[in-house]
């Protein structure tokens, strides 16, 4: 039934840690990016004034070659007979004095003759053809014919009369040739090496040590871990461009810069830097940056997802505490109200009913079964229901033993199988008492559809064969005319029409009065006398009734305040207050504030509960009973006898006053042993000092009775009616009507 949700906080969390993390990373992504154009800016400056000076170095190279060429051709033109010189003796001797083996001359048949004497043909070379057709130029690594070691050739023409007579060469080993293209690079930390177009490695700063003989070729050694790069590279030399990268070689970071070397015919420069020597605090920052970020993240994901995984603890704890009934176990009123709700708006095509009902006098079982037991029967009545509920049924305890069940399928049959008025639950008979209501369309508030099954299950309550009761039309019009009657009593009570009519209770012995109730009276403005058994009812039910009764007691102040300023003679005068007082906690202070109003002594006031009341509250009656005599009201059980009170109730509560109920004079059976009864009732209370009063003594033998028993107060028909308050004046004055 439970779903998991992932809860929206979380989701938010997950999401700003991860826009977090990226901002943070394109922000280092661009740095390195700036860091990263600042070399390859620096870089290609460095090539290019790089190859300019390799440039300008070979270009001195070749030129102090023409100037030997020049020499030599100015030792022609200075010997006696120039044109029968021997150019291959006055070389040899030149060679000599200038003490350079590798000085080479030329014919223009490509004979060469080094300094040292050695001599080789080179006509198939082509520095040789190039000086010949009079370009000084420089050779590509080539293979000596002398000791097949590698070499560079210089070859310049010589001129003598405008003509070219021959060459003359210089040759360098590889480590000559990066002598003089070699610069101080980056304190060591860089490296430099020449490339053909084909990618061979001609010249290197590294001396060929990194550089193994399969990687003498600078692409392959960029292919393996650099393929892209790699392919640009050729294209770029091959379309002559100057250009940046960045490879890894060996598995360290270079930023390469490339260029070509015009000079001379198909060599590139290419100026090599490991990233770790341009920004080794970068990339430490870099590190050090994300590092903190990423604890940051961390922390910051844990925090938020602790104090989540709390918040949610809490919020599972409420929803626990709300959602679930403890007594039960199972849905609460609100989880109810929340589901079915959701099901009425769903489920519109649906017809549904709401089942209430309670356990009869379960007040009774948990008192003589205890709690545990009231609360075992409370879940077995719940699980019953619920385990026979369809899926888009609800069952909820409302409060103590109120049950309320949303229903889709009320045929009778089904009710039937649901709803089984008698239970047995641990060999307790328990009963309960249904009520049925239909909602005609699934928009009716719930309170008021729960209030209207509730209502008609009271019903089923006075049945002895159990059945559940269905909310009709006629329950309807019954409540709606109770609201009426409610309204013009409220009206009623607004026009002074209820009235309190005064009823004496006679001392027998002398015939005297001793005190008064009094009654209310409704006296509509037509002049008609309805009686309290008609209205005081539906009063109760509605619960007006607590306006009567301070209205009556307010009468009541007023006359006794009248007598006492007129010297009349003053009787006490009880006045009947109905259960719902007992709900009010300021009903006594109330009530001393209104003696207090009228400055009527408490004596004179006498508060009437019905034994019901007193039987069903015993406790806090007695509480109450102890808070009005502090300031002298008295307290009688009213209508003693017509319910289930005993005598030892007697002991329990305080009260100052038994009326003894008229049920017991006005019944014609058995009543000797009613006779018995009351008597011993009568003595009873006078051992304990509580007075009697007598109620419907309508008869001489009513009086006889009182008197055999010990009985002295009566209150009836026999002496009066309850009367207005004009002639109750008089009885008070003292006009001997007995
Ligand atoms: P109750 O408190 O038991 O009042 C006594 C009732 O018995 C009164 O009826 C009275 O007229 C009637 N009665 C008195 N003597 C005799 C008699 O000799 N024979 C017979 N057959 N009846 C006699 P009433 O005035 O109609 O009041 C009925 C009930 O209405 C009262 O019973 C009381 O429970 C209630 N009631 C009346 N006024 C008030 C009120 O202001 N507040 C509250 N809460 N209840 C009231
Ligand atoms: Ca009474
Ligand atoms: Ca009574």
């Amino acid at each position: 039934m439970k779903r998991t949700r992932v809860p929206r906080s979380f989701l938010y969390t997950i999401l700003v840690s991860i826009l977090l993390f990226i901002a943070i990373a394109v922000l280092m992504n661009r740095v390195q990016e700036l860091l990263q154009s600042d070399v390859q800016i620096n870089l290609t400056e460095i090539v290019t004034q790089n190859k300019d000076v390799i440039n300008s170095k070979i270009e001195l190279e070749v030129n102090n070659l023409d100037l030997v060429a020049r020499q030599v051709v100015d030792r022609i033109s200075m010997s006696e007979n120039p044109d029968q010189v021997n150019v291959r003796e006055l070389f040899l001797k030149y060679a000599e004095e200038a003490g350079d083996p590798f000085l080479c001359y030329s014919d223009p048949e490509g004979n060469a003759l080094y300094g040292d004497g050695q001599e080789v043909s080179i006509a198939g070379r082509r520095y040789f053809q190039l000086a010949m057709q009079g370009k000084e130029n420089i050779s590509e690594r080539t293979i000596s014919r002398l000791n097949g070691q590698d070499i560079f050739v210089i070859s310049v023409p010589l001129r003598y009369n405008g003509e070219i007579i021959g060459t003359l060469q210089k040759q360098y080993t590889p480590d000559e040739m990066y002598n003089i293209c070699s610069i101080s690079l980056f304190s060591q930390q860089g490296s430099m090496c020449i490339i053909n177009s084909e990618g061979y490695i001609l010249i290197s700063s590294e001396h060929g040590e990194t550089y193994s003989k399969e990687s003498s070729n600078y692409y392959r050694m960029l292919y393996l871990e650099n393929p892209t790069a790699a392919k640009r590279l050729e294209q770029d030399l091959l379309d002559g461009k100057e250009g940046f990268m960045e490879v890894t070689i060996a598995g360290e970071k270079q930023f390469s810069a490339y260029a070509n070397i015009e000079k001379i015919h198909d060599w590139y420069l290419i100026t090599s830097i490991n990233a770790n020597a341009v920004m080794p605090n970068a990339s430490i920052v870099i590190k050090l940056f994300f590092g903190i970020l990423s604890v940051v993240v961390v922390s910051l994901a844990t925090m938020m997802m602790y104090h989540l995984s709390l918040k949610n603890k809490q919020r599972m704890r409420i929803e626990q505490l709300a959602f679930v009934d403890e007594v039960t176990g199972g849905n609460t009123y609100t989880k109810f109200t929340i589901d079915v709700q959701k099901l009425l708006q769903t489920e519109q095509r649906t017809s549904y009913s709401i089942l209430a009902f309670d356990i009869d006098s379960f007040k009774y079982i948990n008192g003589f079964y205890g709690f545990e037991q009231g609360d075992k029967i409370l879940k077995t009545v719940y699980d019953q229901y619920q385990s026979q509920l369809t899926e888009k049924e609800r069952i909820a305890r409302i409060s103590a033993d109120h049950f309320v069940v949303l229903l889709k399928d009320v045929s009778t049959e089904r009710l039937k199988t649901l709803f089984c008025s008698e239970l047995s639950i641990d060999g307790i008979k328990v009963y309960l008492s249904a009520g049925l209501y239909h909602l005609k369309n699934n928009e009716e508030s719930l309170n008021l559809v729960l209030d209207k099954a509730t209502l008609i299950s009271r019903k089923a309550k006075d049945q002895s064969h159990k059945e559940v009761f269905i909310y009709s039309d006629e329950v309807d019009a019954d409540i709606n005319r109770k609201e009426q009657v409610k309204r013009a009593i409220e009206q009623a009570l607004a026009n002074n029409e209820i009235v309190a009519y005064f009823q004496p209770k006679v001392d027998i012995d002398g015939n005297k009065l001793a005190a008064a109730e009094a009654l209310a009276r409704w006296i509509t403005k037509e002049g008609v006398m309805i009686s309290p058994a008609e209205f005081i009812p539906i009063c109760e039910k509605t619960g007006i009734i607590t306006s009567i009764d301070w209205t009556i007691l307010e009468q009541t102040l007023q006359f006794l305040r009248t007598c006492i300023d007129n010297h009349l003679p003053c009787v006490p005068i009880s006045v009947n207050f109905s259960r719902h007082h007992l709900r009010n906690p300021d009903f006594s202070q109330t009530l001393r504030e209104r003696l207090e109003h009228y400055q009527i002594p408490g004596e004179l006031i006498e508060v009437e509960l019905t034994e019901t009341i007193i039987f069903d509250n015993a406790k806090s009656v007695n509480n109450l009973i102890h808070e009005l005599h502090d300031f002298g009201v008295k307290v009688s059980m009213d209508d003693f006898g017509s319910g289930y009170s005993s005598l030892h109730m007697l002991q329990d509560v305080d009260i100052d006053t038994l009326k003894i109920d008229r049920g017991f004079l006005q019944s014609t059976e058995n009543s000797e042993r009613q006779t018995t009864i009351f008597e011993t009732i009568v003595q009873m209370a006078n051992k304990l000092h509580i007075q009697t009063v007598v109620e419907g003594v309508e008869t001489a033998e009513h009086i006889t009775l009182m008197k055999q028993s010990g009985a002295s107060i009566a209150q009836g028909y026999f002496y009066s009616k309850p009367v207005d308050r004009a002639t109750f004046e008089k009885l008070c004055e003292g006009e001997d009507l007995w």
